[in-house]
């Protein structure tokens, strides 16, 4: 169920005409890398949301290679390698069933949306889903979510109203147990003004999780809504610092012109990207392929619209 060619070409438009052509038409039509281009290629790469890290460790290697040869279609092709390995990491596949997967972020990042996306994925690859909603603070999250496994077709445990999240993560474990699901998907409260108890109620469901079922959660995935960028980076780092997270759903590539983002949270944070969402359909969801995902950016600058997934 890999996004076509076309989907991710299309779903990266907006940062295709905005960061990425600007990058091109910064490097792409000079005969030298002077000082000058490198540096308006920094700038370009910055305002991208690529981060200042990335985006110096990209320029230097560009500088120290290409600095006596001519620019061109040979530093396109060397920036792109650079952003593909920037990107590149281990894929720890999880063996244990029940697959517990806990999704974190801020309210409308996403999270509810890519639950019942990756509700889709495993159940359209043959596997049991059970999906839990510990967000009992708000009456709609329970609701929302229960359209989702309605629609995907899986069983569902909410809480009641202002119940304890835990309680619901701990029966949703038990259950995931007894029924002997593969994957069982956690949602989670995402509410900002209370971050101190947000973080200490996320960590106490861990807590719980992992006395029912020792090991899981298997994965902790942030989502993170890629439109808010440096500032959603800032967010991501109190989360990782509250439970240790295993990947990241960048979500709403489609809505932002600047992906770069994608780059700076590998650097950042020091977690894959592990899925990306590219728009609010059930299909819209994919595991991260770096090489795929720095071509598909780069399509209609490099001319190679005709190569296919
Ligand atoms: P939550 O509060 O984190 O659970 O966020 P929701 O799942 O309710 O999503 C908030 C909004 O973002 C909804 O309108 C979703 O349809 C939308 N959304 C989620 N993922 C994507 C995506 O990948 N692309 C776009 N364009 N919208 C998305």
């Amino acid at each position: 169920m890999a996004f076509t060619w076309s989907r991710l070409t299309q779903g990266l438009k907006k940062t295709q005409a905005n960061w990425v052509a600007r990058v091109c038409e910064t490097i792409g039509t000079k005969q030298k890398l002077d000082d000058t281009t490198l540096d308006s290629l920094e700038e370009a790469l910055i305002a991208g949301d690529v981060g200042v890290d990335v985006s110096e460790s990209l320029v230097s290697s560009l500088r120290s290679d290409f600095a006596q040869i001519d620019g061109s279609d040979q530093a396109l092709t060397h920036l792109k390698r650079g952003l593909v390995e920037r990107l590149v990491a281990e894929r720890v596949a999880t063996v244990a069933r029940p697959e517990v997967i806990l999704l974190l972020g801020v309210n409308g990042t996403g999270k509810t949306t890519t639950a019942g996306k990756l509700a889709r994925r495993f159940k359209d690859a043959g596997d049991s889903v059970l999906l839990a909603g510990c967000d009992t603070f708000r009456a709609a999250a329970n609701d929302q979510l229960k359209i989702w496994a309605d629609r995907v077709g899986v069983d569902v445990i909410l809480g009641r109203p202002e119940g304890d999240p835990a309680a619901v993560a701990h029966d949703a474990t038990a259950a995931a147990l007894a029924r002997h699901v593969d994957h069982l998907i956690i949602d989670t409260a995402g509410r900002l003004h209370t971050k101190s108890n947000l973080m200490a109620e996320l960590e106490k469901l861990v807590r719980v999780i992992s006395k029912v079922l020792p090991g899981a959660p298997h994965q902790a995935l942030l989502v993170l809504d890629a439109t808010t960028g440096q500032n959603g980076l800032r967010q991501a780092s109190e989360f990782h610092r509250a439970v240790p997270l295993t990947g990241v759903v960048l979500t709403k590539l489609d809505g932002t012109a600047r992906g770069g983002i994608i780059f700076a949270i590998r650097n950042r944070l020091g977690v894959p990207v592990t899925y990306v969402g590219l728009g609010e359909q059930v299909g819209d969801l994919d595991t991260f392929d770096p090489e795929m995902f720095v071509d598909a950016m780069f399509v209609q600058q490099a001319g190679t619209a005709e190569a296919s997934a």
